[in-house]
């Protein structure tokens, strides 16, 4: 593990890292790098990259390290996490990327074949033909993904590196409706939910990259935010456009940024659940994006209800609406 660990920094740098994901740094003496800290906000840089040492050091935050570490803060993933998803981005990735689309077509074929995923989906209200064609939305049944992908010549190796099958070989998505998330034309990760009994969400090794569909609507003034790709599809449905999703409440550094860089009005649709967890982020979030200058609106679905639920029981276009309307800074 160690000798792993050690053959994956050498491949990426710390700061080749950082320019990668667009830190910008200016030089202070012969191999230290200064520039804002990507973990917290801050407008006076205090974020120091040395580069013979290859660590870092942010005396805002006090955080420091080794890329590694740097991994595991900025995208919240445990050690182990970050080390599967540096290899994932350290390894020529062109081969990565066709086997990924591979398996997003290969899902999206299998959807039609198992009644039981297309009652789920209609569970969860989502119906339109067009639309779940348009988010290529698709099926992992389980037990079929590595015979078919070995089949078209991949080796078991990329298929474990990107964290399709597990340590036994079997197909690590099943049971799970499947939407692919893209970056560009690129699809760079996949979302799994389940419709058993195993655990809800599940996503790939290696980051989710902004929000969903930024391209969209990054240039509407009005956005509606939602946490879950249900909601998302089901806000679509029901005639909304300027709609994106953080697949989760907790927004990494890439779509708060998205968020913030223009003027723009954002509608916060979180879950309004029990535990008030969705709540509490709606609101720390709105406090984050006003102290950037967004304005922030805080839309309250009825108890117990996300977005998706909210259409599932009844709602409508024009109550959502309403509701929109309604929403509280
Ligand atoms: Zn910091």
């Amino acid at each position: 593990m160690g000798e792993d660990v050690e053959t994956l920094k050498r491949r990426m740098p710390l700061i080749e890292y950082l320019r990668q994901h667009n830190w910008k740094g200016s030089p202070v003496g012969h191999s230290e790098f200064v520039g804002l800290c990507p973990l917290h906000e801050e407008t006076q840089p205090s974020f120091y990259a040395n580069t013979r040492k290859d660590v870092f050091y942010c005396h805002g935050c006090g955080q420091g390290g080794d890329l590694i570490r740097f991994i595991q803060l900025s995208r919240h993933l445990s050690f182990r996490q970050s080390l599967a998803c540096l290899d994932l981005q350290t390894t020529p990735s062109d081969d990565s990327a066709a086997v990924l689309e591979q398996t997003a077509a290969f899902y999206q074929q299998q959807l039609h074949h198992y009644p039981e995923a297309l009652s789920y989906l209609n569970t969860r209200g989502l119906h339109d033909p067009v639309l779940i064609r348009e988010l290529d939305i698709g099926y992992a049944p389980g037990g079929t993904l590595r015979r078919s992908l070995t089949a078209q010549g991949h080796s078991f190796a990329v298929l474990r590196r990107l964290g399709l099958i597990n340590a036994r070989g079997a197909d690590a998505l099943y049971r799970r409706i499947v939407f692919p998330l893209y970056k560009g034309q690129h699809v760079i990760n996949l979302y799994g939910r389940s419709i058993g009994s195993a655990f809800a969400h599940r996503f790939l090794p290696g980051g989710k990259g902004g929000l969903y569909a930024w391209e969209k609507v990054r240039n509407c003034s009005e956005v509606i935010l939602v946490e879950g790709l249900f909601d998302y599809a089901a806000l679509r449905q029901a005639g909304f456009h300027n709609v994106t999703c953080s697949l989760g409440t907790h927004l990494n550094a890439d779509q708060f940024r998205q968020l913030c860089e223009g003027e723009r009005t954002v509608y916060l649709t979180f879950d309004v659940d029990q535990n008030q967890s969705g709540q509490q982020a709606a609101e720390q979030l709105a406090r984050r994006l006003v102290a950037h200058g967004i304005s922030a609106r805080r839309v309250l679905l009825p108890e117990g209800h996300d977005p998706n639920s909210f259409f599932v029981q009844g709602g409508d276009a024009h109550q959502f609406q309403t509701l929109l309307e309604a929403a509280q800074p």
